[in-house]
C-alpha cells in the first residue's frame, strides 16, 4: 500500500546522514533535533503549541486527559474510524457516544452529533478520515454553544487545509482546542518507528499536556498529577524535519496519483472514485473507492494474485466491534458507516507511484470489474 523503500533511497542521503549526527551526538532523549521538529512543525501548521510525543494514540490519551475529563463522561466521535480514537475513550473510562458519517466524504455528520448531545457530554472527536477535514466549522458552532472541547484527530490528514466560510484556511488539527496526529511510518508524514503531536493555541492547555506527557512533572522529581511518558525520540525527530521540508510535495505526489485513478474510474456504474469536499483540500492519505454490486473480497483476492495490494478500510465499524459491545448499539444503527464498511475498498497510494504502477493497478481493477 506504501512504498516506503523507494521515498528513502530517494532521501537517502540527507536522512543517513541526520540519524548518524543524533548516534554520534549520544542526545537520544529529548535532543535539540525534537525541539527544532517542534518548532518547525508549529511554524508550518501555524499553531502556537506543537508537543510531541510517542505516537498518535497517546496524542489522543494525553489531550483528553489534559481536558480534565472525568470518568462517566461522554466523548462523540464516529463509528466510522480506528480503533484508537475509540480505544483511547474507552480507558480513560469516559463513554464514547457514536455516530454516523456522511455518505460522500465519510466524515462525521455534525447533524447527528447535535443530536447526540447529553449533559453528561464533553468532548467531540471529530476524524479527518482518508486526508481530508471534516466540516469544522458547523462542529465548532455546536461545540460554542454546548461549552465542549473539540479534540481532532488528525493522524490522517496532516497538511490538509480547512476552508472557512469567508474564505480563509487553517490546517488541519489546528482548528478545534486540541489537534493530534501519529507519525506511524505509513502516515503522510512518518517516522521510521513510532512518533506523535499533539498541537494547541491554548498556553494552559499546552501547558497541561507538557507536564502530563513527563510523568506529570513540572519541577523534577514533584508529580502534581498522574501523567504519562510518552516522548518523541530524537533520531525519529531529525528524521521528521527532513520529511516536514517535503510534506507539501508528498501531498502532490499523492494527488497526482489520485487524479490519475479518478481519470480511470470515474463514472464506472460500479464504482464511486471519492468525494471533494468544497470545505478542505484533500492528501489522499487513502485512496477509496465506494463499489456497487461487486464482489469485493473477490476484487480484493484477484488484485492480490497480480502484485497490486488493496486494503479495507475499516470492515467493521467501531460499535459492531466485540471490545466495543455496548447495549445502547445494534446493527442497523449508523446505516452509513455500515453500508460503507461493506463496499469501500483502498488501493495503494504513496508518494512514489508513477505512470506505469497507475496504469497496472487501474487496468488489473478494470480487468476483474
Ligand atoms: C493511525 C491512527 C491513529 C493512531 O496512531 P498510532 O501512532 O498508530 O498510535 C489514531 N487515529 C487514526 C484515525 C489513525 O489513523
Amino acid at each position: 500500500m506504501v512504498d516506503l523503500k523507494s521515498q528513502y533511497e530517494r532521501l537517502q542521503e540527507e536522512i543517513d546522514t541526520a540519524v548518524l549526527e543524533v548516534v554520534r551526538s549520544t542526545q537520544y532523549i529529548n535532543g535539540p533535533e525534537v525541539k527544532k521538529f517542534q518548532e518547525e512543525l508549529e511554524t508550518y501548521l501555524g499553531v502556537k503549541h506543537v508537543i510531541p510525543c510517542a505516537n498518535g494514540t497517546d496524542s489522543l490519551q494525553v489531550a483528553m486527559m489534559a481536558c480534565g475529563l472525568k470518568p462517566g463522561d461522554e466523548v462523540i466521535t464516529t463509528s466510522f474510524t480506528f480503533v484508537a480514537t475509540v480505544e483511547v475513550i474507552a480507558l480513560l473510562g469516559l463513554k464514547p457516544v457514536l455516530v454516523d458519517v456522511l455518505p460522500d466524504t465519510f466524515n462525521i455528520d455534525p447533524e447527528a452529533v447535535k443530536k447526540a448531545i447529553t449533559p453528561k457530554t464533553k468532548a467531540i472527536v471529530p476524524v479527518h478520515l482518508f486526508g481530508q477535514c471534516v466540516h469544522m466549522e458547523p462542529l465548532m458552532e455546536i461545540a460554542r454553544e454546548n461549552d465542549l472541547y473539540v479534540i481532532e484527530d488528525n493522524a490522517q490528514a496532516i497538511g490538509a487545509e480547512y476552508v472557512f466560510k469567508d474564505g480563509t484556511q487553517k490546517k488541519a488539527g489546528t482548528i478545534g482546542h486540541i489537534g493530534c496526529t501519529s507519525f506511524f511510518p505509513s502516515k503522510n508524514l512518518g517516522c521510521y518507528g513510532d512518533g506523535g503531536a499533539i498541537f494547541t493555541h491554548d498556553d494552559e492547555l499546552a501547558k497541561k499536556m507538557r507536564v502530563i506527557v513527563n510523568h506529570g512533572m513540572e519541577v523534577r522529581y514533584y508529580h502534581d498529577s498522574v501523567g504519562v511518558n510518552s516522548r518523541l525520540d530524537s533520531i525519529q525527530a531529525a528524521i521528521l524535519r527532513i520529511k516536514l521540508r517535503h510534506l507539501d510535495e508528498f501531498a502532490a505526489a499523492r494527488r497526482r496519483a489520485a487524479d490519475f485513478y479518478n481519470r480511470a474510474f470515474d463514472g464506472h456504474p460500479k464504482l464511486t472514485i471519492p468525494a471533494r469536499s468544497p470545505f478542505s483540500t484533500h492528501v489522499f492519505h487513502q485512496y477509496t473507492l465506494k463499489t456497487k454490486d461487486v464482489d469485493r473480497l473477490k476484487l480484493q483476492e484477484y488484485l492480490q494474485a497480480k502484485g497490486v495490494p488493496a486494503m479495507i478500510y475499516y470492515p467493521v465499524p467501531m460499535h459492531l466491534q466485540k471490545a466495543y459491545t455496548d447495549p445502547r448499539y445494534k446493527e442497523g444503527d449508523f446505516p452509513v458507516t455500515e453500508d460503507l464498511s461493506k463496499r469501500v475498498i483502498s488501493l495503494p497510494m504513496h508518494t512514489e507511484l508513477d505512470e506505469e504502477q497507475l496504469k497496472y493497478i487501474t487496468d488489473s481493477v478494470l480487468e476483474f470489474l
